[in-house]
Order: C-alpha cells, then structure tokens, then sequence
C-alpha cells in the first residue's frame, strides 16, 4: 500500500540548506548546536526562515526596479504619464505589502 506523499511542509526551506531529522549539527548561519537536524542539513529551521523572508524582500526589490525601469520608458516614449505613474505606484505596493507580510510572519 502506497500513495504519493505530498511535499513536505518545509519543502521551501530545503534549498536553504534545512531539512528535519534526528541529527544534531551546527547551523552555518547563527553557528548553534540545534537538534532535530537532518544529516546533511547546514541550517536551522529559524535561520532557513530568515533566508526565505530575505529572499521575498529581494523579489520586491526587483519588482521595484521593474517598476521604475518602467515609469522611465512611459517617461521616454511620452505615455500619458498620469496612469502610468499610477500603474508603477500600485504594482510596487502590492509587492512591499506581499513581501512585508511574508517577512513579518510567524
Ligand atoms: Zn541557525
């Protein structure tokens, strides 16, 4: 009897270098003896979090580039500025807002 697993709640973190098991290892990031461990994991789950609320932000960072690579082009080309302006400063709040919350989450 077997069905298909579904993917692991820490999934995310894995490529953070965590991954739980009944190791105990030192986190290369805070440098602690952390238990709970898998063989090869090199990060505690606290700093895997960190590593992925960093990693939000830094999408954010780009979608503001995005944004202000694309308010130069309407500025270039002479679109109507207004809504153009209005387009950029929407898109990069709702990215703020998404990678805030993500951050700031438990
Ligand atoms: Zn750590």
């Amino acid at each position: 009897m077997s069905s298909p697993m579904p993917p692991p709640e820490w999934e995310h973190l894995k490529c953070y270098g965590y991954a739980p098991g009944g190791y105990v290892s030192r986190c290369c990031h805070c440098g602690k003896h952390v238990a709970g461990l898998d063989k090869l994991a090199i990060t505690c789950r606290p700093c895997a979090e960190k590593l992925n609320a960093r990693g939000a932000l830094t999408g954010a960072a780009n979608d503001l580039l995005a944004a202000a690579k694309q308010a130069r082009s309407a500025l270039l080309t002479k679109w109507p500025i207004e809504v153009a302006l209005a387009n950029v400063y929407r898109d990069a709040l709702r990215a703020l807002d998404e990678a805030i919350a993500k951050a700031e989450a438990p």
